[in-house]
């Protein structure tokens, strides 16, 4: 642990606070137990037989957890805005069908209480990181909190977000850097993966990456996916999706269960060879 962390203002995210990496649990999964999570899923549930086909496949190609939105952020009022209660239906079901826990945003106070019925992790988008009351609701749960990075959020921001759930009593939060708005118009976002050695030095918290949003192309999804895990990630979560071309959200950046399939091979490959070291230590030590 290095010495800049002791005068920082978050108090209960600090790694000073708290030495060892904290381990989440969601359902019968860990994140941050040294072997890379995968969460994958569609950018949006679209329909019940398009999450357990999809949830079928992504399980098969060895994923952890099912991603899916149900409530959507969307830059236009006009676009598909997300199937809400009955989507969370669905991803239940998925769930039901396959084993694999199911994480989706929530995106407002309100629809909370009738979402933590459904979901085992509640992601919080990068449009919310710091809508405080949000925050505040999700840390009087007793959920894991996929806690997304702010789109033009400093470390620090972001880390101060997390203070906010950890302040309330849920100490259950994985971060997750998902690109920040930069000049660069080449891709979607920039993925900021300087960010993942910088938490696991601040912090306790576990880590994972979205290459999906943070590049936006999905082409550019494997290469960024292996960055992230070299750089430490404790895991990714991937957008993808029967026919990307045919989504209704974010298909440009969704890989197909092939692709997915191809990624995975090369992440099992990377999680056994990583295994052979003890990567923190030589990391971050
Ligand atoms: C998403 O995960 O589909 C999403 C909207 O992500 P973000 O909040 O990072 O843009
Ligand atoms: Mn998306």
């Amino acid at each position: 642990m290095s010495k800049q962390v002791a005068n920082k203002p978050y108090k209960l995210v600090n790694r000073s606070a708290h030495p060892e990496s904290t381990v989440v649990r969601v359902g019968k999964h860990f994140v941050g137990d040294g072997s890379p999570t995968v969460i994958a899923g569609p950018c949006s549930v679209e329909s019940r037989e398009q999450i357990l086909d999809i949830a079928e496949q992504l399980k098969q190609c060895g994923a952890h957890m099912l991603r899916g939105g149900a409530y959507k952020p969307r830059t236009s009022p006009y676009a598909f805005q997300g199937l809400g209660i009955e989507g969370l239906e669905y991803l239940a079901q998925a769930r039901e069908a396959t084993g694999l826990p199911i994480v989706s945003e929530v995106m407002d106070t309100g629809s909370l209480p009738a979402a933590c019925e459904y979901i085992d992790a509640i992601q919080i988008g990068a449009r919310n990181m710091q809508n405080y009351p949000l925050l505040r609701a999700v840390g009087k749960t007793t959920k894991p909190v996929l806690l997304k990075r702010g789109l033009s959020a400093t470390i620090e921001e972001w880390l101060m977000a997390a203070e906010y759930i950890l302040n309330e009593g849920n100490s259950n939060v994985i971060l997750c850097e998902r690109g920040i708005r930069t000049f660069e118009t080449a891709t979607r976002n920039t993925l900021d993966l300087n960010a993942v050695p910088v938490v696991k030095d601040l912090t306790h918290l576990p880590i994972i990456v979205d290459p999906s949003h943070g590049v936006g192309i999905a082409r550019y999804v494997p290469a960024m996916s292996m960055a992230a895990l070299a750089a430490g990630a404790d895991g990714l979560i991937l957008e993808v999706h029967q026919t990307p071309e045919t989504a209704l959200s974010d298909g440009q950046q969704s890989l197909t269960p092939l692709q997915f399939h191809q990624l995975m091979k090369r992440v099992e490959h990377y999680a056994a060879f990583q295994d052979s070291f003890d990567t923190e230590a030589s990391l971050y030590g």
